[in-house]
């Protein structure tokens, strides 16, 4: 039976602590990192950029789950290749030529995922589902926050199931905003593979700073229990996903080496066999007369 994937969303971290946060994650039940990039420009916020996320790379071993809430996301695909990300994923508003753009992403070796908006119907893909790794469907509006889950994300969702399973797609179904314990278990009866976890709109109002481990892993417990979901299962969804843990443990692993490398020298200082000479009392001098 197939358990529906658990992806937080980079976006409910502490952006002061980082490495802390990733490291919650790493240790916990998440099977990927979803990674929310806004440019202010197709959404009215900007999350984070490429010199950032380069360091959550390395640091994080899940796979890396990359929405793109901006426009023209085929100029990025190379940055987001670079990164090591498991699944790009571009909004159905943004592309004017979305095969062209899904097959970009696909030559450059990552899944390929398609968002639509609320308002964006589940039909409109019809001719691409075949073709794809991935919907998102946006359970609120991109780009802001503590938003509440738009219901009509149910009835789009059991359409969306229809439409994969009745084209024979892959393709998993991810749901993206005000995902909770109560939105969580209908969305899973509903047919949502992939889950992605945001504190904002969280009704579970638990402390920030505890959503991961707390909170996600009862949501991954709930969702992982939860037997009324059946995905595609792709064989080569499941072995891309593997190499690319693989690769991201690989890199965080390096990340750990460097700092570890960096760290040592001042560590294994050795003992200065003469104590520095004690720093001279400085006379006070007469204040200069004039
Ligand atoms: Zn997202």
């Amino acid at each position: 039976m197939s358990k529906p994937i658990i992806s937080p969303s980079l976006l409910s971290a502490n952006f002061l602590n980082l490495e802390a946060d990733l490291e919650k994650i790493n240790q916990s039940e998440a099977d990927w990192l979803h990674i929310d990039i806004m440019d202010g420009v197709f959404v009215p916020n900007i999350s984070f950029g490429f010199p950032v996320l380069k360091y959550v790379a390395e640091k994080c071993n899940k796979p890396l789950d990359v929405h793109l809430m901006i426009v023209q996301p085929e100029k990025f695909i190379k940055e987001v290749k670079d990164l090591g990300s498991m699944m790009m994923n571009v909004h159905y508003e943004t592309c004017t030529h979305l095969h062209r753009v899904i097959q970009q992403i696909k030559d450059a070796g990552m899944k390929a995922g398609v968002t639509l908006n609320p308002a964006t119907p589940v039909s409109l893909l019809k001719d691409i589902v075949a073709d794809l790794d991935m919907v998102l469907l946006m359970s609120v509006n991109p780009g802001f926050g503590g938003q509440k889950f738009i219901p009509q994300t149910l009835n789009k969702l059991k359409e969306c199931r229809e439409l994969v399973d009745s084209t024979g797609s892959k393709a998993l179904i991810q749901i993206d905003g005000g995902v909770n314990l109560e939105t969580g278990k209908l969305l899973v009866d509903a047919g949502a593979d992939v889950n992605a976890l945001n504190r904002r709109g969280n009704s579970l109002r638990i402390h920030y700073d505890r959503f991961y481990s707390k909170a996600s892993r009862a949501l991954c417990a709930y969702f992982k229990d939860c037997g009324a979901l059946i995905h595609p299962d792709s064989p080569d969804h499941k072995e891309h996903v593997e190499q690319v843990r693989k690769e991201a443990q690989q890199r965080a692993a390096a990340f750990a080496a460097r700092r570890g490398i960096l760290l040592q020298p001042v560590a294994e200082q050795p003992a200065a066999e003469e104590p520095a000479p004690a720093p001279q009392p400085v006379a006070e001098q007469p204040a200069a007369e004039e």
